[in-house]
Formats: C-alpha cells, structure tokens, sequence
C-alpha cells in the first residue's frame, strides 16, 4: 500500500495544511476519513495514520487522547458513511440462491430461498417494507432476529410468516440526536398524505461533577445553550405512517408501535389501529395525545406471525 506512494502523497499534502492546534485536529479526522475510504478498512487505517497523527499531535500541541479518539471516531464512521452497509451474499451466490434487485438474497414470506431446504435470513436478506410494500433493504437487528425465528421455525417444520420491516434510523452525532421512522416525505401518498411539524428551543441540561468551578471549560460546556427540538409527522388517511425528530426521543416506542399496526397487515386490508380523527386540525402535542389515548395494547416484538 504505501509502495505506490498515493496515500504517502495525501499524507503529506494534509500535513502541508496544518497551520494550528484547531487544523492539527481537522488535519488528523481528514487523513484518517480520506485514509478509510480509500482502503475501506479502519483497522489498517489507523495503523497507517497512527504515526502521523502521533507527530502531528506533539508538534501541534494536541492532547494525545484528542488524537486517538479523532482517529478511532473518523475511522469507524468514515467506513460506514463511505461504503455504508452492504450484505456479504458471497455464499448464498455460489449456491445458486436468487439475489433481489437490491443485492441482497430473496426470500418469500417464510424466509425460503429458490433453493430447496435453504432457508435464509438477518442482513444478507431483502424484506418487504411493510409501509411501502416494496422490497427493502432494513439492516436491523429486530428484523434479523425476527426472521432467523421464522426460518428456524419453519425449517423446522411449522408454518410461520415473516410480515417485513420497517426502516429506522437512529443515530446521535456531535450532541444532536436523530430519529427516523417508517416513510419519509417523499414517499408520502400525495392524495391522503398530511405532515404535522413542531420546533421549539429547549434548555439543554448540563451535568457538573461537585468540585469543579464552573469556569472549568469542561464544566462550564453547554451550561447556558438552548438546543433545537423538532418533530415532524407524517400521516396518510389519519393513520401515522412516519416519524423525525431531532434531539428528542419522547413517545418513541408509541410511535414505532403505532406505525406498526397502521401498516397494512397480510391480507391487504386489516390495519390494526384507528386513524386519529381530525388530524388535519390538531397540533403535533394534540395527536400525540390521541395516539396514546387509543393504545391500548401493546406490541410484543420478536414473535413471528403464527401462519
Ligand atoms: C457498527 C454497527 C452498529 C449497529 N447498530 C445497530 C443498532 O443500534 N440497532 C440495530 O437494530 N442494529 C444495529 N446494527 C445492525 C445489526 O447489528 C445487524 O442488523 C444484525 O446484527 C444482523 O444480524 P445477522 O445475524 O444477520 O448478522 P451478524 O450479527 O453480522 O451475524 C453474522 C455472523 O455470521 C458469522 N459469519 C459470517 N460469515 C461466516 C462464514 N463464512 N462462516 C461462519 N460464520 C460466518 C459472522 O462472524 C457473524 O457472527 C449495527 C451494525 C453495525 C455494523
């Protein structure tokens, strides 16, 4: 790798840029993100720039631990972002299992394979999205462990149904939190869809260890900042079919298992909660409300459909 000079060459051009302590730490994230995309691997990336940085660090007065965790952060999640999260079908290919459009290998709803007494399932696996009924590509726990029950189950001889996925997103990143639920804007019914939204500022909480003055940097951060709330959903006919916020996860499992049952169920027709009447009129608080009045049972995830 470093024979052909290339990552040599970025290296060096990075260092070139640094000018302070502040473009040392810019300079460190850019080398080791640019580094992992290049090679896709952030162990070897941090044994290529951990020298580097070391240098960097010491010349520019970088606290080592700054560094070490600027290279650990910008590697782990530069190889997420820069080749997201792709199945490994390798196996599946060479057996002659059938692979979706989506790369991943195509199951029907009992987690069967093409291939006679193959059964496949986790997230090497297409799956239906339940909201939008097409194929889907929901790299997540709770569907995997879901359907490795329903391929277990039938392969071992009862008959069980996988009733798809839904997508989520959660992610926390630089102090803000993120939540995404079910459909996005765009594939909103243009017809029936409605988007109810919300913002407002909040105090953000701050944590101060007894003993330390407030003119201590790090426990004198964040006291006095107000952080950004917003929620946004996205309802279709009444019925919720999405859901973002951001720095906020209040009502999160309401919502998730709200979605749920306002999908679809396998028949087509059967949804298994009441649209939210007068929607169109009501403030974000006001149909949040509605929906928690209306739930009265509550989802046990992780149980396959019994066919
Ligand atoms: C960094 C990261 C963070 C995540 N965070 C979340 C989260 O917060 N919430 C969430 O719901 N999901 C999260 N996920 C996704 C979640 O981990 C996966 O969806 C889930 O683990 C998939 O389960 P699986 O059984 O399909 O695959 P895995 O859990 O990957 O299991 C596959 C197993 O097969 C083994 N294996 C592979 N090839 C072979 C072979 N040839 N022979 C024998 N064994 C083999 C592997 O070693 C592994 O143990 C995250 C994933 C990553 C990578």
């Amino acid at each position: 790798m470093n024979k052909e000079g290339g990552i040599n060459w970025l290296l060096n051009k990075i260092h070139s840029m640094i000018k302070g302590p502040k473009s040392a730490e810019v300079g460190i994230a850019t080398m080791v993100s640019l580094t992992d995309m290049a090679i896709a691997n952030n162990t070897v990336s941090i044994i290529l720039d951990g020298p580097i940085a070391r240098g960097i660090a010491e010349e520019y007065k970088v606290d080592p631990r700054r560094s070490a965790s600027l290279l650990d952060l910008f590697s782990c999640d530069m190889v997420l972002w820069g080749i997201g999260m792709r199945p490994d079908t390798s196996l599946a290919a060479a057996c002659g299992v059938k692979l979706g459009e989506l790369g991943g290998v195509c199951v029907d709803d009992r987690m069967r394979t093409n291939v006679p007494h193959i059964y496949a399932c986790g997230d090497c696996v297409e799956s239906v999205d339940k909201l939008t009924g097409k194929a889907a590509m929901h790299l997540f726990w709770e569907p995997s462990q879901r359907g490795g029950m329903t391929a277990g189950r039938n392969a071992a001889g009862e008959d069980c149904i996988f009733s798809g996925s839904l997508g989520i997103y959660l992610t926390h990143k630089g102090g803000i939190s993120i939540a995404a639920l079910g459909k996005t804007e765009a594939e909103l019914n243009p017809g029936c869809g409605l988007i109810l939204e919300d913002r407002r500022e909040a105090a953000e909480t701050t944590v101060r260890p007894v003993g330390r003055k407030k003119s201590d940097p790090a426990a004198a951060d964040g006291i006095g900042r107000t952080k950004t709330i917003y929620r946004r959903l996205l309802f279709e006919d009444g019925y919720l079919c999405g859901v973002q916020l951001l720095n906020t996860l209040d009502d999160i499992d309401l919502f998730f298992d709200t979605i749920q049952k306002n999908a679809l169920r396998r028949d087509g027709k059967m949804r298994l909660q009441k649209p939210v009447e007068g929607v169109e009129s009501m403030s974000v608080t006001d149909a949040v409300r509605a929906m928690r009045k209306e739930r009265r049972t509550v989802t046990v995830y992780g149980l396959p459909d019994m066919g």
